[in-house]
């Protein structure tokens, strides 16, 4: 019974099952194949993800008996922190590693601003998709993250700050699925960590705050929408399908028509009315003429969207340049005279390498795509 809830990767990383990754639903079935009530679920959950225990014993209220019973068969094990670096501006990002054998890592970033603390959080150790102006899409892709190095990166970035507490100010208050990977190439996890953010027992966030952004992995979406209510981004990055082929590699088998038409059904399948946000890097040169903004504004005219513009951030062998703040703000101004709410994202923690396009971790590439790409970029 125990099997039933484990994740491949948490089979190989001991005997003992994780809690820390398991939904509120599967934590219930967990204590009913081991002969234990519902509500003693309900009690470890909210140690584990409302307190930051990462022991029974501390669990006052649970008996003895069981939190002996828990110590010998389970445990709450987060991934481990390599690093933690604080930029100048309040950005903090965490390297974390995901298995001591291969020394694997990916990156988390909490970015403070005002009242709100937007975690970005990775899905993936890389990435299958290959975007061509993506650092982490560079480096190749090695595997899936379980549910508990997903939410485990929440459970740390709280832990950050100190102990927890519950009735404190949220340290954590919006989530953006945006980190390194496609999260919906890791879809039970990311479901199962998103309904943990969002569960009333474990982080008790709004579906609001909690953003999964995709590069458009169209069935996915579909599917997405039968399972939660989360809001959805889009990385769109081009306004045609011969630029966004490009770009994009998913687009070959997902066209950008494709795309909206699920957007739309994504929208119409939620209870309460919300936009999805288009997420648009802007590239010099390659994606950021007054042109390509004006057919933009005829792509997206039957979506409910509002649009995230992000100057690309260079990095080393791109191939791709910044744009200038002009060209920026002229991109920007096409979408806002045509009625669009547009946000031009500001680099944050770049002192710290923490900006968008910047999460490289660094791990072992069984794509072989990282070397294939210094061998090009070296002939
Ligand atoms: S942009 Fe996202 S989907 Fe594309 S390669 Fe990078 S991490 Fe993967």
């Amino acid at each position: 019974m125990i099997d039933t809830v484990k994740t491949e990767n948490e089979k190989n990383q001991g005997d003992k099952v994780n809690l820390l990754g398991l939904s509120p639903q599967k934590l219930i079935e967990f204590f009913d194949s081991i002969g234990e009530k519902k509500f003693r679920a309900t009690q470890v959950l909210k140690w584990i993800h409302q307190k930051g225990a990462d022991n029974f014993e501390d669990m006052t209220d649970v008996s003895k008996a069981l939190r002996t019973k828990l110590t010998q068969i389970c445990e709450i094990r987060a991934p481990e922190v390599v690093s933690q670096n604080i930029s100048s501006d309040g950005t903090r990002k965490w390297v974390i590693r995901t298995d001591g054998n291969n020394n694997d890592c990916v990156e988390t970033v909490l970015i403070p601003d005002g009242d709100r603390a937007t975690l970005c959080v990775s899905s993936q150790v890389g990435c299958t998709l290959d975007c061509s102006f993506c650092s982490t899409g560079k480096q190749g892709f090695n595997r899936n993250l379980t549910p508990a190095e997903i939410i485990g990166q929440v459970w740390l970035a709280i832990k950050s700050f100190g102990p927890f507490d519950p009735n404190g100010p949220r340290r954590v208050t919006n989530v953006v699925m945006m980190g390194m990977g496609e999260p919906l190439m890791n879809f039970e996890p990311v479901v199962d960590a998103m309904t943990l953010m969002m569960d009333d027992n474990a982080y008790g966030m709004s579906k609001r705050r909690v953003t999964l952004s995709t590069s458009g992995v169209v069935p996915k979406i579909y599917e997405l929408a039968t399972r939660t209510d989360v809001s959805l981004a889009i990385s769109l990055h081009a306004p045609d399908n011969a630029l966004r082929d490009v770009l994009v590699p998913i687009n070959k088998k997902y066209p950008i028509a494709e795309l909206l038409d699920a957007c739309q059904h994504y929208l119409s399948s939620l209870p309460d009315k919300r936009h999805i946000t288009i997420e648009y890097t802007l590239i010099a040169g390659v994606n950021d003429s007054e042109d390509q903004a004006r057919d933009l504004v005829t792509l997206l005219s039957d979506l409910e969207c509002k649009v995230n513009l992000i100057p690309f951030n260079p990095f080393p062998n791109s191939g791709y340049d910044k744009p200038s703040n002009n060209q920026v703000r002229r991109f920007q101004k096409v979408l806002a005279d045509k009625g669009y709410t547009v946000t031009v994202r500001t680099t944050r923690g770049d002192d710290i390498d923490a900006a968008c396009g910047q999460l490289v971790g660094d791990f072992h590439d069984r794509t072989r795509r990282s070397q294939k790409y210094i061998d090009v970029k070296t002939l």
